[in-house]
């Protein structure tokens, strides 16, 4: 069979691998369902992949995560299995493993190996740096930041410049932070680990998430809910603390020293936008020399590129066939 036939992603954002696989977004004939992480662009139809799949596999955390960001009944709906890093199963004559993914808590990559001794790869979303690079015959890739515009060359480091606006800004009162799922929890533990000591106070959701990636290892520091008596004390005085809210929320919270983390940022690691209000480049993909990294050490045959979710994917193929001389191609077309 040719590689070819091996993987692709289609018109609804389901990335196939081998026979059996649908990852990310359900697909009518594939019995496995596999969500690489708990953002809402990789649980794609996840309501029919549990009524109509034979199992829907995910890692651990990913599970508790899905419960807290979605409800804890949705994944009652169908056979779910937790498949955590390095682990195997068989399904007919081909196996999926998971392997970690720097990207959120419970990412994952997926092998799948066929009959033939095939390695077919998926990456899901993913930052070089702590993600192990898995060889491939046939890759299936992310492209958020595929184009080679999009290179993150700060000589300073962006933690520390994150504490450092974080510090100026406590010295004004509350420092409300905005940014997604997963990222939000990042800054908390960048913040903990600098000894920045002030309370923590997070929105519902945001006050969950975290409590689950606290039960996963994480260490956050010392966090209140919003609704909580002192929490309300220190944010109508204005007392130093930090707010966090999910990226949503940014319009209908109004005043304040104001910090978004956000991956788009290239040129600078922190912009000031306006009055008391900055953006810090934090990011959970990989930029482009990050993606390119991934692929040379993967060493495949063919390479995928998923045109379905937001980015470069027609760029990066370009670039891989250009600069490695490998056959790649932006899926969907
Ligand atoms: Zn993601």
């Amino acid at each position: 069979m040719p590689l070819s036939t091996k993987a692709t992603v289609t018109d609804k954002g389901a990335v196939l691998l081998g026979k059996y696989v649908a990852c990310d977004a359900h697909d009518s004939v594939k019995p496995l369902r596999v969500v690489t992480h708990a953002h809402a662009d990789h649980m794609i139809g996840i309501e029919q992949s549990l009524r109509e799949c034979e199992k829907v596999l995910m890692t651990n955390a990913t599970k508790d995560l899905i419960n807290v960001i979605r409800d804890p009944l949705l994944l009652m709906g169908g056979f779910v299995e937790t498949l955590n890093y390095g682990k195997t199963i068989q399904y007919e004559n081909e196996r999926v493993t998971f392997f970690h993914a720097d990207h959120i808590l419970g990412a994952a990559q997926v092998l799948v190996e066929d009959e033939e001794g095939n390695r077919i790869v998926y990456t899901g979303d993913f930052r070089i740096d702590e993600t192990p690079v898995l060889d491939a015959d046939v890759l299936v890739i992310e492209a958020t930041y595929g184009s080679p515009t999009c290179k993150r060359s700060f000589n300073k480091d962006v933690k520390e410049l994150l504490v450092d606006t974080v510090m100026k800004g406590l010295k004004h009162g509350i420092v409300y932070v905005f940014g997604y799922y997963g990222k939000l929890q990042e800054v908390m533990e960048i913040l903990h680990e600098a000894n920045v000591k002030v309370p923590f106070i997070a929105s519902e959701k945001v006050f969950q998430v975290s409590k689950i990636c606290e039960a996963h290892g994480m260490h956050l520091g010392r966090l209140m809910h919003l609704e909580e008596k002192e929490a309300k004390r220190l944010l109508e005085t204005n007392a130093p603390c930090m707010a966090f809210y999910h990226m949503g929320s940014k319009g209908k919270i109004k005043g304040g020293f104001r910090v978004t983390v956000s991956g788009w940022e290239f040129d600078s690691p922190c912009r000031e936008i306006g009055d008391k209000e900055f953006i810090i480049a934090l990011s959970d993909h990989s930029d482009f020399e990050g993606l390119m990294e991934y692929v040379r050490k993967s060493k495949p045959k063919l390479v995928i590129v998923d045109n379905f979710r937001e980015g470069y994917a027609e760029t990066f193929a370009r670039e891989v066939r250009n600069r490695l001389g490998i056959c790649a191609m932006a899926l969907p077309k």
